[in-house]
């Protein structure tokens, strides 16, 4: 019997949002973080909002976009939530899916190392969401442990797929300054050869991030 995927929703057409080309972004329920500003929250506790899918469903749902997957080199992304609580799904997904689609995920890393190891054979890109590297600010911010992500980002960097990884690293009102997020960026390039770090301010809107 094939894994289930819990969506929430998928939004198609998205033009060069996460890489190259046209994507559509899979969404999907759970999460080990509890980030503060977590602008999914409203949408991560509508157990009503979710729909058990097959690969093969999710499949027939997404296949309308394939010309332009095709054309643009894009593809699917899968979010979340954290997507990568659901890797043997994706896996399932990635063996039968068209092989010129790429497959992009938006993780913050932190789950078990066998999640990621099982999808890194099919993954062309990781947006990784790694927030701090200071384990006391991760830890206040996101109410779990950072340990998990920062071993698994030095994991893709041993495996040599630093190039596959854009890692991104916010300004948090309240919990880290500018000099934090530099210092957090070099910390990230002592773990690997890691050229695409991205720094910028989450935008806080009556309580989340953006
Ligand atoms: S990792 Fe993303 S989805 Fe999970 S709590 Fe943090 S902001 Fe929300």
């Amino acid at each position: 019997m094939s894994n289930l995927l819990p969506l929430i929703n998928y939004d198609r057409l998205r033009m060069e949002t996460d890489g190259e080309g046209v994507t559509t972004l899979v969404a999907s329920m759970g999460c080990p973080l509890s980030c503060r500003y977590c602008i999914n929250k409203p949408i991560l506790t509508r157990n009503d909002l979710v729909r058990n899918v097959t690969p093969e469903e999710l499949l027939e749902m997404v296949r309308i976009d394939d010309l332009y997957f095709q054309a643009t080199g894009g593809g699917i992304v899968f979010g979340g939530g954290e997507p990568l609580l659901h890797a043997a799904f994706i896996r399932d997904f990635a063996e039968i899916m068209p092989k010129e689609w790429k497959l992009i995920l938006e993780t913050s890393l932190n789950v078990p190392e066998e999640n990621l190891r099982l999808i890194m054979p099919y993954v062309d890109y990781y947006i990784a969401d790694i927030k701090e590297t200071d384990p006391e600010t991760y830890l206040a911010y996101t109410g779990i442990s950072g340990e998990r992500a920062y071993n698994n980002l030095r994991l893709l960097a041993e495996s040599g797929l630093a190039g596959k990884v854009r890692v991104r690293i916010p300004l948090i009102p309240d919990f880290n300054t500018p000099d934090d997020c530099t210092r957090s960026a070099e910390r990230i390039r002592e773990i690997g050869e890691f050229d695409k770090i991205e720094l910028f301010s989450y935008i806080i809107r009556e309580g989340t991030e953006t």
